[in-house]
């Protein structure tokens, strides 16, 4: 199975992507983990994307869709993946059709969390690139180029939405109990052929 999950910084999605991957036994692809994994390395690639993610900004497509596509050619990943935090612009929209399909998703989960309480979470976790000023900017990014990629899958009938407040187990059943529903819903509404 082959699922995106969206969310505003800081909505947890990445510790749901991570509960979700080991229970449906298929590996977690985090850009971000990517990221900062090249960063504390101090690779090349590193050096240039941690001035980007310190700022809050997003690193360009060219290099992230380059890394990504390597990382969804790995063995593991043929069984399926969830991705998270990619693809998160329009062109990366288009990247990840032209490698897996414009079908290739078999759900998408968007995290849905208030945005005072996103707030406190992230100041909570204290993390480097996380200042106040980055964060809102990393909000105003989110709501300008990530926001509009919810349409897109909108209208391809495989977004989900899910509360992602709440006891960390809780968040986990509630994205498990939905990705059944939307395999029966689109197993209802496009059957096929079975031999
Ligand atoms: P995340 O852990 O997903 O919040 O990502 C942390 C940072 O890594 C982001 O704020 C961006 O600077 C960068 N990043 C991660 N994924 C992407 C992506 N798909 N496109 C551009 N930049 C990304």
């Amino acid at each position: 199975m082959n699922l995106l999950f969206i969310g505003p910084p800081g909505a947890g999605k990445g510790t749901q992507a991570g509960r979700v991957a080991d229970r449906l036994g298929i590996p977690h692809i985090s850009t971000g983990d990517m990221f900062r994994q090249h960063a504390s390395n101090g690779t090349e690639l590193g050096r240039r994307v941690d001035v980007i993610m310190k700022a809050g900004d997003y690193v360009p497509d060219e290099i992230t869709v380059a890394m990504l596509a390597e990382r969804i050619a790995e063995p593991d990943a043929d069984g399926g993946f969830i991705l998270d935090g990619f693809p998160r612009t329009l062109v990366q929209v288009e990247a990840l059709d032209g490698l897996i399909g414009t079908d290739g998703l078999d759900a998408v989960i968007v995290f849905d969390v208030d945005v005072d309480e996103l707030t406190s979470r992230l100041l909570a976790r204290g993390r480097a690139d996380d200042s106040e000023d980055t964060i809102r900017n990393r909000f105003d990014v989110y709501q300008s180029q990530t926001a509009p990629l919810l349409d897109i899958y909108g209208e391809r009938g495989v977004v989900s939405r899910v509360n992602g407040l709440g006891e960390l187990n809780d968040v986990t059943n509630r994205i498990l109990d939905s990705l059944g529903q939307v395999r029966d819903a689109k197993d209802s509404a496009e059957p096929r052929a079975r031999s």
